[in-house]
């Protein structure tokens, strides 16, 4: 295949990893300046620019692009996907994944373990989101941050109250999340590509540092980790749409907790702790899906009038329950299930033959109007069993 690996660091460890990787392997590939690309609007077809001319064909970019730019880089690859190259990282999945509010909403939908977090703009509403989350010591941190910077353990309410005034008065937006007490000072980072980790490390912070990343001085070792966290993993990386995804998870008593899922992992770490040959495998999937992209279904099918996906949820009054899937009627009102959602697990393309239970959750592909129809009150009223904090909500006046 022919790649282009976008980047604007080509001698990084990363890039020169994944570009001789690539060529090992008998591809072509290019590392092109995400910054140096031009968008080209006017045409018929999409088109991109490269330092001044017309980009040849590609079959596939890897996006590297950094956080700095995201905006750009991510424009940059969306042209990309409108060229129908095959990227293993959406523009989408980067934009969710580089805004730590937006991929926490996004995940907590999901049935993913995440310390609990809350965002707040008033004054006013701050000691309540601290004590919500499980008093002090509490974890704040910048929406954008990244490396460990803009991560910051508040000792105590005055000192949280003080520091979330201090970044709002600049400007920045800042999350409040529960510290992980018995996990602190260490982290583990599952590489993900495709839908299985292929390396996995524990991260362990310098001295009295709390935070594990590698760039604040942590060290890493390998670990095999528990199916659980493996699954968690994986679950994560494909909800927020990135086929490459660092995933960072902190090992809390009730299991793996994910922080985030970084878009760009660096390779070095990971690589040295593991000696697995982490930037060959992200290499092989690449030029697997190549042969046969997966397209992103939202924006396909909503093309169609009148038609488009939803999720309807099994009620336990339903007569669906303890009905086979092709015995439900959903069939003949014009509704095809894609999936179904049961508790944690899902099932692909199910069977017809499939029963249903009560909360069971379908993802299906139909006529709208009919879909209406059977998504009466609505989960949006379901209320969630909530993990009450180990801590007690005052603990510190
Ligand atoms: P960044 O994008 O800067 O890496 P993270 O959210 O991954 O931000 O946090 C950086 C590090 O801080 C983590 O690797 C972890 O060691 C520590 N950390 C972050 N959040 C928590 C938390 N809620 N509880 C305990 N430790 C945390
Ligand atoms: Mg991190």
């Amino acid at each position: 295949m022919k790649l282009a690996i976008l980047s604007r660091a080509p001698r990084s460890y990363s890039t020169r990893r994944l570009r001789s990787a690539a060529l090992d392997r008998g591809h072509q590939v290019k590392v092109l300046n995400t910054l140096r690309f031009a968008i080209d609007l006017s045409d018929v077809e999409p088109d991109l620019q490269y330092r001044g001319k017309q980009l040849t064909d590609y079959d596939a970019v890897l996006p590297r692009v950094g956080s700095s730019i995201t905006y750009f880089g991510t424009a940059v690859v969306r042209q990309f996907e409108q060229m129908d190259v095959y990227t293993p990282n959406t523009a989408y999945g980067i934009t969710n994944s580089r805004d730590k509010l937006r991929a926490t909403q996004i995940l907590s939908r999901h049935h993913i373990g995440m310390p609990a977090t809350t965002f707040v703009r008033d004054r006013a509403d701050v000691i309540p989101a601290i004590e919500r989350v499980g008093g002090a010591p509490v974890v704040i941190k910048l929406l954008e941050g990244t490396q460990g910077i803009g991560v910051i353990l508040a000792p105590d309410f005055k000192v949280a109250e003080a520091i979330i005034e201090t970044l709002q008065s600049t400007r920045h937006q800042v999350l409040v999340q529960r510290f992980v007490k018995e996990s602190k000072g260490r982290d583990i980072r599952a590489l993900v590509v495709g839908d299985r980790v292929v390396a996995a490390m524990r991260r362990t912070a310098k001295g009295d540092e709390f935070r594990s990343n590698v760039h604040r001085g942590g060290t890493v070792e390998a670990v095999t980790l528990d199916p659980e966290a493996e699954r968690v993993a994986v679950r994560s990386s494909q909800i927020m749409g990135l086929r490459v995804a660092g995933v960072d998870m902190l090992e809390s008593d009730d299991g793996p907790l994910v922080m985030e899922v970084n878009s760009s992992p660096g390779l070095e770490g990971i690589e040295a702790a593991t000696k697995l040959d982490v930037a060959g495998a992200i290499i092989d999937y690449i030029d697997n899906q190549v042969a046969f992209p997966q397209i992103d279904i939202r924006e396909r099918l909503s093309i169609s009038t009148g038609y488009g996906v939803a999720e309807i949820v099994v009620h336990g009054d339903a007569e669906m329950v303890g009905k086979q899937l092709g015995d439900s009627g959903l069939r003949e009102r014009d509704i095809s299930v894609l999936t179904l959602h049961r508790g944690t697990s899902v099932i692909p393309n199910p069977y017809s033959s499939h029963v249903l239970e009560a909360e069971d959750r379908l993802l299906c592909f139909g006529n709208l109007e009919e879909m209406r129809g059977m998504i009466p009150t609505r989960s949006r009223r379901r209320k969630r069993v909530k993990r009450l904090p180990k801590t007690p909500l005052t603990d510190d006046d």
